[in-house]
């Protein structure tokens, strides 16, 4: 008999939720126009529309928070917080910043020139704007197989180093500035780079004057997949496995609203006493003193122990377990998802799912709102609708993913909300037929997939039953 495990937490305090009957959705759906970024988090039963800024804080946290040092300069939780840096990633320097794009803002400005190139294992949509804003182009050398939602593979996030050598050879290593090594690949599905491909990566670059900066924001979900799925490591702690994974870089942006487990907050830090003098300049005028940057005393005191707690190999083997326990339910099912199941989030095929709808019809925003619509849980948009428009032919940008993602707080919800999330998809794919598509009524010209508004191409989005 195969022995189930639990949550390796009890609950001291609870959120009720809102239970809305289906006519109640109906309404509120409608009101959303549609679309999921615009329903009321109080008509939401159970959120899974993302990770960010969403986990559930400790006991020790929120006693944590009370001994926030508020002094202007030299503060307490200042220090606290580097040492915990320092004792996880082991790097030198920390700054503190208001969330991860302010550390994303304060690298790229130091460290790019116009005409520069950053490599980087996908986009992520913060991340590649600071690039830009600074007259750097991105260039994607992820592994092909990374674009591809049914191959399985152990480290759909690896550098394609081939891709990075063609680039060097291209425009010179000179016109480098930095590779920026995400772990794990968010826009890819949560998917892990190995630690073979990252110390790989590092010498190679190391060899040619080129820094590597991590985007650590999933690092700890990363380091698990490595004990999991790479040789040498099965015994080793996640802990142990971080702080290697970090000795293959030169620094890191972080968002601290994921794997951190607090709410808001990030930090920028690095080995260079160099670029760290620079750094503590440029905190100055965008965020902050260097002692708090973008952060209270208290958020700090918070983070610091978040930090700590994000390494134990408990919590990790929950928090990665939870993901993959909806997604099973799924594959056990036949409903189609991004394989393999990634750190934070499960992917639905929406283009496999719902064969009989046109890219035209949204078919990833008609499932996203069928989703809330059925059982009040809520889901995010990742296709057509997020892509937005060519900026030349005005057309539809066409991704090869169209995606609708269930992201898992972390340590919000209990496996039972897991099931309840997989009884609604599978009831829905039983269903599929009778789902319609949707048809754009309002496009703001900008970031459209937040403010949108929809109609169903039929009477309803769901036929009624027969
Ligand atoms: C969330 C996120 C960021 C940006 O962090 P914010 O705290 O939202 O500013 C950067 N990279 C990745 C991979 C992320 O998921």
């Amino acid at each position: 008999m195969e022995r189930r495990s639990a949550e390796p937490f009890k609950i001291k305090t609870v959120e009720a939720l809102a239970m809305l009957s289906r006519q109640e959705r109906e309404e509120a759906l409608k009101k959303a126009g549609y679309n999921t970024f615009l329903i009321d988090s109080s008509d939401v039963y159970i959120d899974l529309l993302t990770d960010s800024g969403t986990s559930a804080m400790s006991d020790r946290q929120w006693g944590a928070l009370m001994m926030g040092d508020e002094a202007y300069a030299g503060s307490k939780s200042w220090k606290r917080l580097e040492k915990a840096v320092r004792d996880v990633y082991g790097y030198k320097h920390v700054l503190p910043t208001h969330q991860g794009r302010g550390a994303e803002n304060i690298l790229s400005q130091l460290k790019i020139k116009h005409g520069d190139y950053v490599p980087g294992n996908m986009y992520f949509t913060t991340t590649r704007a600071h690039q830009e804003l600074n007259g750097a182009s991105f260039v994607d050398i992820i592994i092909d197989e990374a674009h591809d939602p049914t191959l399985e593979h152990p480290f759909k996030g690896n550098i394609d180093l081939k891709k990075l050598e063609n680039l060097i050879y291209e425009v010179g290593a000179e016109k480098i500035p930095y590779i920026c090594v995400a772990v794990t690949v968010n826009m890819a599905g949560g998917q892990p780079v190995s630690m073979k491909n990252l110390r790989e990566v590092y010498h190679f670059c190391k060899s040619l004057g080129i820094d590597v900066m991590f985007d650590a924001t999933r690092c700890v979900e990363n380091a698990y997949f490595i004990k999991e799925r790479e040789k040498g490591y099965e015994n080793k702690s996640v802990s142990n496995i971080l702080k290697e994974m970090f000795s293959y870089s030169d620094g890191c942006t972080m968002s601290g609203k994921k794997d951190c487990l607090v709410n808001i907050g990030g930090f920028l830090a690095m080995n260079d006493d160099e670029l760290y003098a620079r750094s503590r300049e440029l905190v100055v005028v965008y965020e902050g003193m260097p002692s708090y940057g973008g952060m209270a005393g208290r958020d700090m005191e918070a983070m610091a122990q978040g930090i700590y707690e994000s390494v134990d190999d408990h919590y990790i083997a929950h928090r990665i377990g939870q993901v993959r326990y909806l997604g099973q339910q799924l594959i056990d099912q036949g409903v189609p998802i991004v394989r393999p199941i990634g750190g934070h989030a499960v992917y639905l095929d929406a283009k496999e799912f719902l064969p009989h709808l046109q890219l035209e019809e949204f078919p990833a925003q008609a499932l996203a709102a069928a989703l809330y619509l059925d059982s009040g849980v809520r889901a995010m948009e990742r296709g057509i609708v997020s892509a937005g428009r060519d900026q030349k032919t005005g057309q539809h940008n066409k991704p090869k993913l169209e995606l609708v993602r269930l992201t898992i707080p972390r340590r919000v919800y209990t496996n039972n909300h897991m099931d309840v999330a997989a009884d609604s998809v599978l009831s829905l794919f039983q269903k599929r037929h009778a789902i319609n598509g949707l048809k754009m009524v309002y496009e703001p010209p900008a970031l459209r997939f937040f403010n949108a508004r929809f109609s169903p191409v039929k009477s309803k989005l769901i036929n009624e039953e027969t």
